[in-house]
């Protein structure tokens, strides 16, 4: 079984109007601070988890800005994932970024180091849209970044947006996949807008400042997305993922696929050996604890088989080719499942070819009501 390693870095220089993720302000002293708990905790498990048989497939650096920590310290963070842990020769090894937090040099070093992935949260390339979500910096940081990215090296390139964003239209959305496009990614994720608890959006949403959101624009989004995308050789392979041929995210599919993961960084979350475990949310007991050589861990709890098939089948349905129902994965969570299965193919939001059951295009739209019938 493959396993990745995901690597929460929870600093920005601002928090984005939509985003709720932990994070804290980046200062030198804290991001000091986080590096060296964070490498004794890739050590501390390096001890616990004996993942040297099976070295990492994939590593992702996400955020937070992974790339606001000055390059020597990724590149430090690499070295001991790599004699710690073991990281396969041919490993994907992303990370995530914004236009206005990279440099070529920087990028060079870390293209060197061995980084062969770069994701940038572009959002939205509309200039009242960025000002909007909290950014400071002009759409031209992003052509920009993304010329660091090529001079350095970087092929494998993701672009993040988002739609449904306040005041966005199908016009600027339209701008932002064609700016997008034009930047020749490899990889484009496009996520609906969610007004999230702890977000500046659900404060104003709550304040009556911002419109609820407009469920059926953001499916007229949606549409024009898939078309855009679709229409310029990318394959939409999940729900809110687009790839050129090759370079789906390997890393990302472990989750859908009912991979192992390992998740070092406060807040994330791993889901090793039927056990699922998060790190503590809340940057200076992490630091604090790994000081005294304990681990951060809470909330473990053990997967029995049929709450694991459960995950496999709807994490899996995620996928647009669907999950095998035969596979020993999804099979029995498929048998338990049966009458509502039955029920959502009725209703025209599933459909099963061969032996793979799949969402409908009408399916895909409600994905998240189908999780919950079948959790
Ligand atoms: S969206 Fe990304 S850049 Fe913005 S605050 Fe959240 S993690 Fe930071």
């Amino acid at each position: 079984m493959p396993i990745g390693l995901y690597i929460h870095v929870p600093f920005c220089r601002t928090r984005c109007h939509f985003c709720a993720f932990y994070l804290r302000i980046y200062r030198d002293d804290l991001a000091q601070a986080y590096v060296q708990a964070l490498l004794k905790e890739i050590r501390l498990h390096a001890f616990r988890l004996t993942t040297r048989d099976t070295p990492l497939s994939t590593l992702y650096l996400g955020g937070g800005t992974p790339t606001l920590l000055p390059p020597d310290a990724l590149i430090q963070i690499l070295d001991v994932v790599r004699s710690e842990l073991g990281v396969a020769p041919d490993a994907e090894i992303t990370i995530e970024g914004t236009p206005d937090s990279v440099t070529e040099e920087g990028l060079r070093a870390l293209k060197a180091a061995g980084f062969n992935r770069l994701s940038l949260g572009l959002e939205t390339a509309v200039r009242d849209e960025l000002v909007e979500i909290g950014r400071r910096r002009a759409s031209d940081a992003i052509a920009e970044s993304v010329g660091h990215a090529r001079r350095a090296g970087f092929t494998n390139l993701n672009l993040d947006l988002i739609y449904g964003l306040p005041g966005q239209t199908e016009r600027s959305w339209q701008t932002s996949l064609d700016q997008a496009l034009a930047l020749n990614p490899a990889h484009v994720s496009t996520y609906a807008l969610s007004v999230e608890a702890g977000s500046r959006f659900h404060v104003d949403t709550h304040r009556g400042d911002l419109p609820e959101l407009n469920e059926a624009l953001a499916l007229r989004l949606e549409d024009i997305a898939v078309s855009c995308l679709t229409g310029s050789g990318f394959e939409r392979y999940e729900i809110s993922n687009y790839a050129r041929p090759g370079y789906s995210c390997r890393h990302n599919r472990l989750y859908w696929e009912a991979g192992e993961y390992l998740g070092l960084g406060p807040s994330a979350q791993s889901y090793v050996r039927g056990q699922r475990f998060g790190v503590m949310a809340d940057l200076d007991r992490y630091v604090e604890l790994l000081g005294r050589g304990a681990l951060p861990i809470c909330d473990e709890q053990w997967l029995n088989p049929a709450q694991r098939g459960k995950d496999a089948l709807v994490f899996g349905l995620r996928l647009l080719a669907g999950v095998d129902i035969r596979h020993r994965a999804t099979r029995d969570a498929v048998e338990a499942a049966e009458p509502v299965l039955a029920r959502l193919k009725a209703e025209g939001w599933l459909e099963q070819e061969g032996t793979r059951l799949r969402l409908t295009d009408l399916g895909r739209q409600y994905a998240d009501s189908v999780a919950v019938e079948l959790l």
